[in-house]
């Protein structure tokens, strides 16, 4: 662990000490307390003697960020008592059915549109970012991929869906959207932490401003091929004054758009090579008549078929949007 984490750990079991001595000075529960306080004090003591940090059981380092939420951890994730691992399973679980009631319905269709998305985490919870809100005569549609896995991840992934669901209430126009978007990000986040995402705005006549904040190439499918729409700006949260350029789209009824996380293009076979973006194009054209949630079942098929393994490394998210008429 960095120097300033340790420092930080020790002034917080400090506190943590001073809290627990106060306490039992007014004698409640005094049995408990007592038994925190030799908590307390044995972490501090590991401080003093260099073991603070290490699993008491294989002595390999503690996850960094478990021991920030909780300095008195004295396993690693593998080595959690029975009733530890129950409890951070139902946590988990927990988590998951919030998540899952953050995205969108499932059936998503407003005047002239309809949206399609599959969404399917590596682990109980995500960190990718999916939304559709409707806003100003059409509809906004958002799908993103916070930085690393798990809870911490699917913590910035709400955080995200919070920040866009207010904003999206204020109607502005898509580059104020996403620049407030991003401050705000920014200035709730540490340097490391930060999001792709394309966030666009569907309306009526088929017309489609986005932006794509360092996210993988979207692809628009129509009649005449399908295009891919490369990434106009840097990730979300990066920096905390930065332009986010809008471009614009015309779809034509019967068009498609396909939006993706790396989930999808970051799935390897047996032979080590990777899906990659090529492989989706191929798979838009292929499917470029095909309605809409067939083209996500064979999407999913696809993958099955080169990952062999079946083991899903990331967080995996695909959303179709469909122009009707
Ligand atoms: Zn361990």
């Amino acid at each position: 662990m960095a120097s300033t984490e340790i420092s930080y750990l020790r002034d917080e079991l400090e506190l943590r000490r001073k809290r627990l001595l106060d306490a039992s000075a007014n004698n409640v529960s005094a049995a408990s307390l007592r038994e925190l306080l030799t908590n307390v004090d044995a972490a501090l003591s590991r401080l003093k003697t260099g073991t603070y940090g290490i699993c008491q059981e294989c002595h390999e380092s503690i996850e960094a960020d478990r021991l920030l939420c909780d300095p008195l951890v004295r396993f690693c994730l593998d080595h959690l008592s029975p009733e530890e691992q129950r409890a951070l399973e139902k946590d988990l679980t927990l988590a998951a059915g919030i998540q899952r009631a953050l995205l969108p319905r499932a059936d998503w269709s407003i005047d002239g549109w309809e949206a399609h998305y599959h969404y399917q985490p590596a682990s109980l919870v995500s960190g990718d970012y999916c939304d559709l809100i409707e806003s100003d005569g059409g509809f906004l549609f958002l799908l993103g991929d916070v930085a690393g896995k798990g809870v911490a991840a699917s913590m910035l992934m709400s955080h995200l869906h919070a920040t866009f669901r207010t904003l999206a209430e204020q109607t502005l126009p898509l580059h104020q959207l996403i620049e407030h978007a991003n401050r705000l990000f920014c200035e709730s986040t540490t340097a490391g932490q930060f999001a792709t995402l394309v966030v666009g705005h569907a309306k009526p006549g088929g017309k489609v401003e986005y932006v794509s904040a360092g996210h993988l190439p979207l692809f628009h499918i129509s009649r005449t091929g399908v295009k891919s729409r490369e990434a106009t700006g840097v990730p979300l949260g990066m920096f905390c004054a930065t332009e986010f350029p809008v471009c614009e789209l015309a779809l034509a009824p019967g068009d498609k758009l396909l939006l993706y996380t790396d989930g999808f293009t970051e799935m390897f076979n047996a032979a080590g090579d990777e899906f990659g973006v090529g492989r989706v194009h191929s798979l838009a054209k292929q499917h470029a008549a095909t309605e809409p949630e067939a083209m996500l079942t064979a999407c999913l098929d696809e993958i099955r078929r080169f990952s062999e393994t079946g083991k899903q490394k990331d967080d995996l998210t695909l959303m179709v949007l469909h122009r009707t008429n």
